[in-house]
C-alpha cells in the first residue's frame, strides 16, 4: 500500500482524457511552473486528498465499465511508487487494465527507480511541459512539444485518434463545484 495526494479524482468516467470510458487521477503537488498551466491549483506541494493506492484501486475495481486509468496533475511522477502500486493492484484482476500518465518530465529524465518502475507498467506516457505558444488545439496533449509515447501496444490502435484527433471536454456538476475534465482547446480548433 502507498499513500497518493490528490487534487482530485474523476471516479465515473469521461472520455475526454484517452480512449474508452476513463478513471482519472490529478495528483497534487508539481515542480514545474509552466505558464498557463491549467491546474494550477494542483501545483502546491501541500497535502490535499489523502487516500492509499489500495482504497482507490478498491474504486477502481467496483466499476467494471470502466475501460483505463488517465492520471494527470500535478505531477504523477513524485508519488510514483504509489501509483506503481495502484497499477500493479488493478492489473493483479484484470491484466490488460490500460493506463495513461501526463508528466512534465521528459522521458529520458524520469531514470530514478520508482520512476523507471512506474514507466514498465505505463501503457502511454504524454512527456513534457506545456507551452502556451505551442498550444495548436490538436490530440491529447497540451501543446506540440509534448510527445505521446507508446510504451506498450495495449493502446496503439488508437494512436492516431491520440496525436491527430479533435480534443474533447467534459463537465462534471458536484453541487456548487464544477469540475472540467479534458485539454482546453486554447485556439478554438
Ligand atoms: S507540468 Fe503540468 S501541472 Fe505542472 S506546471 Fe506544467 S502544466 Fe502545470
Amino acid at each position: 500500500m502507498g499513500y497518493l495526494n490528490l487534487l482530485n479524482a474523476c471516479r465515473t468516467g469521461t472520455r475526454a482524457l484517452g480512449p474508452g470510458l476513463r478513471y482519472v487521477i490529478w495528483v497534487q503537488g508539481c515542480p514545474f511552473s509552466c505558464p498557463g498551466c491549467i491546474t494550477p491549483e494542483g501545483r502546491e506541494i501541500e497535502a490535499k486528498l489523502m487516500t492509499t493506492s489500495e482504497s482507490v484501486a478498491e474504486d477502481i475495481l467496483s466499476r467494471p465499465y470502466i475501460d483505463g486509468l488517465t492520471v494527470s496533475g500535478g505531477e504523477p511522477f513524485l508519488q510514483s511508487a504509489s501509483l506503481s502500486d495502484l497499477i500493479r493492484r488493478i492489473r493483479t484482476v484484470r491484466p490488460n487494465f490500460n493506463v495513461i500518465i501526463f508528466t512534465g518530465y521528459r522521458l529520458e529524465h524520469l531514470t530514478w527507480h520508482d520512476a523507471e518502475d512506474l514507466l514498465s507498467l505505463a501503457d502511454v506516457v504524454i512527456d513534457g511541459q506545456y507551452r502556451e505558444d505551442l498550444d495548436d488545439g490538436i490530440g491529447l496533449r497540451g501543446s506540440s512539444n509534448q510527445r505521446i509515447l507508446f510504451l506498450s501496444d495495449r493502446l496503439t490502435s488508437y494512436k492516431d485518434e491520440m496525436e491527430k484527433g479533435c480534443r474533447r471536454r467534459d463537465i462534471e456538476i458536484r453541487g456548487a463545484e464544477t469540475l472540467f475534465i479534458g485539454i482546453p482547446d486554447k485556439k478554438g480548433h
